[in-house]
């Protein structure tokens, strides 16, 4: 399936909640869900009443937009979560959490997980002093993830080394050296997904 390109705010009104696509954007009053917060759509204000099965896949529909997969992605990484020891609604977190993407995100070295994904495709990162350039790369504790050399001057980066970036407990970030640890893998407190992850467990189990 197709990448979706339409509206990124278009998604967080569907799901009556702020996803965070758009970076700096979404902490300012210029978010749609300040100034509209409900549904798209010639009946986005009406009544809405969800069975089931429909918040399961509201839930699901959620995650995935959080974080930028697409359907095939995401029920590939709920079939390992799901053969992971362990709760596997947590596990499925923990593995979305862990992609390199997301923690590029999480260190700060990008505005939105979509620019995350775009930085790595584009070669900026190395991964233990390897080369790294899949998003969906799934880190471990003790793995460092770096700026590429090459990269440190761009603008983007330049900038990043003057800010103050304040990052979960599980990852750490050293601003002047572009370059981030894993410290340990996240527990489900350290992560603030608003996602009720049984729903997709749920959904998935039927
Ligand atoms: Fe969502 Fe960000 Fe758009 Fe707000 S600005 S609606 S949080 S993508």
């Amino acid at each position: 399936m197709a990448r979706y390109t339409g509206p990124s705010c278009r998604l967080c009104r569907r799901e009556g909640q702020k996803l965070f696509l758009k970076g700096e954007r979404c902490y300012s009053g210029k978010c749609a869900m300040e100034k509209r917060s409900y549904a798209p759509g010639q009946h986005g204000q009406g009544r809405k009443k969800s069975s089931d099965y429909g918040l399961q896949l509201r839930e699901k529909q959620k995650a995935k937009r959080f974080y930028g997969l697409q359907e095939t992605q995401f029920r590939n990484l709920f079939e390992k979560a799901a053969a992971k020891k362990g709760i596997t609604g947590e596990n499925l977190l923990i593995m979305l959490e862990t992609r390199l993407d997301n923690v590029v995100f999480r260190m700060g070295l990008a505005s939105s997980r979509k620019e995350a994904r775009q930085l790595v495709t584009h070669g900026h990162f190395t991964v233990n002093g390897k080369k790294a350039d899949i998003p969906s790369m799934q880190l471990k504790a003790g793995d460092v993830v770096a700026v590429k050399e090459k990269s440190t001057s761009s603008p983007k980066f330049k900038e990043i080394k003057e800010m103050t970036i304040s990052t979960p407990a599980w990852v750490t970030i050293d601003t002047q050296k572009l370059e981030g640890k894993v410290l340990s893998m996240p527990t489900r407190e350290q992560i603030d997904t608003p996602v009720a992850e049984h729903l997709i467990v749920e959904l998935y189990s039927k």
